[in-house]
């Protein structure tokens, strides 16, 4: 490895979910998809992809060839179930000895680079990185004083250790990635991290799998009515996500919908705890006097969700946090208006007025306003889904990986060219530039 140059073989971490889960439920989400597009690409564009992730059942194996070039190492760290990602921490110890030793049965100098998704897998990332004299490429994923700032009501407050914990990350990592400048000015403002270390990083759709498509047809595939107007969530079920704002603001236009035909349609799994579990969720239907015209379905596989996005009149991501929200590119690349909250990511991913709507905060009158003035404009809708398809386009999995490998080929050349050698197996070059953190 020579300084500037592509790594040859990185080290993924993503401690607290595998990205072979099913997203859509539980702690699988936006993550579990940015993993497995990028590092399937990367390997693509050879470079070797070891992903260290969680073992969460006696029957995954330690190491799985998921991929040409993508190998997921199910490390065993705490009982396999039953788990709370809050007390992940607990087993920081225990995934790192077993991702060190996993290194050290290889031959020197095995990873060039590891990069790590999340704060828990930051902090294996950093322990790894001085052992191994090579740089740290961190993705928050999300970040606990963004989220404390913009609480759903009832939701729990990320507690004191996660912000200690991603701020020991955001000064430890070589290079910082983040989706959008609004998360750059977030890592600058409330982490104290220069701006010379943060390299933006848009996350990407699918683009080969979500693409405009035939209406009709994705209706008939979920045995749906060609005649509904059907407004959809998609996501993990969660206080954070809102789904239950918008059943909320759906129901006095279900109520003065003469027709019959103005539907919602929820589509994930239960994810924490609170009034977006889907149990409550149906209660506070039934409490609205809507429970017939919203419909469930558990967590779709990319072939069927696809479906569920062409089968749409209009998604709604009515989060009130999100670091970018992959669900409202996927929708607007098969051609659907998104009608979104103004926060984070969403308000580069939803082009206001032109592929959908975003709205200001979280009051329920005025999300039924908004969603008023789409459910009676069908013209409208087919705007800006049209709109919205080629808005779509320029957020690819594909760029995303381009620009990754522009972050990594700016570590390692800050790192100065062949650290492995230079550090040795025990990184001691980088303990000593790095006292600050001993004292
Ligand atoms: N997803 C899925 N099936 C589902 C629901 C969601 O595959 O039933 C995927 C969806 O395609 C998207 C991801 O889960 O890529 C959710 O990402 P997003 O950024 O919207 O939210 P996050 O889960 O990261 O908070």
């Amino acid at each position: 490895m020579t300084a500037g140059s592509a790594p040859r073989r990185i080290a993924l971490i993503s401690v607290h979910t595998s990205p072979l889960a099913q997203p859509g439920t539980g702690d699988a989400g936006g993550m579990n998809v940015y993993v497995w597009q990028t590092a399937t690409r990367l390997a693509r564009r050879g470079v070797e992809v070891e992903i260290f992730t969680r073992a969460t059942s006696s029957a995954d194996a330690p190491v799985v060839a998921a991929a040409p070039g993508v190998t997921v190492r199910n490390v065993v760290a705490g009982p396999f179930d039953g788990l709370d990602k809050r007390d992940l921490p607990s087993q920081l110890c225990a995934f790192s000895a077993n991702v060190l030793r996993a290194e050290a049965a290889q031959e020197p100098g095995y990873y060039d680079l590891i990069h790590s998704h999340y704060w828990l897998s930051g902090q294996v990332g950093w322990l790894a990185r001085d052992r191994w004299g090579v740089p740290l490429v961190h993705t928050a994923h999300t970040l606990a004083a963004v989220k404390n700032a913009s609480l759903a009501a009832g939701d729990a407050a990320e507690p004191m250790l996660r912000v200690v914990g991603e701020q020991q990350v955001v000064d430890e990592a070589d290079r910082l990635v983040a989706n959008t400048a609004t998360e750059v000015g977030e890592l600058v403002q409330m982490y104290g991290a220069d701006p010379s270390r943060i390299d933006v990083v848009v996350p990407g759709a699918d683009l080969d799998r979500y693409s405009p498509g035939d209406r009709a047809a994705s209706r008939a595939a979920l045995g749906l009515d060609q005649n509904d107007v059907l407004v959809t969530f998609v996501g993990r079920i969660q206080p954070l996500k809102a789904p239950d704002v918008l059943v909320s603001a759906m129901a006095p236009l279900i109520a003065g919908d003469s027709s019959g035909r103005l539907r919602v349609l929820v589509v994930g799994g239960p994810s924490g705890s609170g009034l977006a579990q889907p149990s409550a969720l149906m209660d506070l239907t039934r409490q609205l006097g809507i429970a017939d015209r919203v419909d469930f379905l558990p967590p779709q596989p990319p072939e069927r969700l696809v479906h569920v996005y062409r089968a749409s009149d209009l998604v709604a991501v009515p989060s009130y946090s999100e670091s970018f929200g992959l669900v409202a590119i996927e929708a607007q690349a098969c051609g659907v208006p998104v009608i979104a909250a103004r926060v984070g990511g969403l308000g580069v991913a939803v082009d206001d007025g032109r592929t959908g709507v975003l709205v200001d905060g979280h009051d329920i009158g005025v999300w039924t306003d908004r969603l008023a003035e789409l459910v009676a404009d069908p013209d409208r809708r087919a705007g800006m889904g049209r709109a919205a398809a080629l808005h779509a386009r320029q957020f690819s999995w594909e760029h995303t990986t381009d620009a990754l490998l522009e972050s990594y080929d700016r570590a390692i050349a800050a790192f100065g060219g062949d650290v492995r050698r230079d550090a040795g197996r025990f990184g001691i070059r980088r303990w000593r530039n790095r006292s600050r953190v001993m004292v």
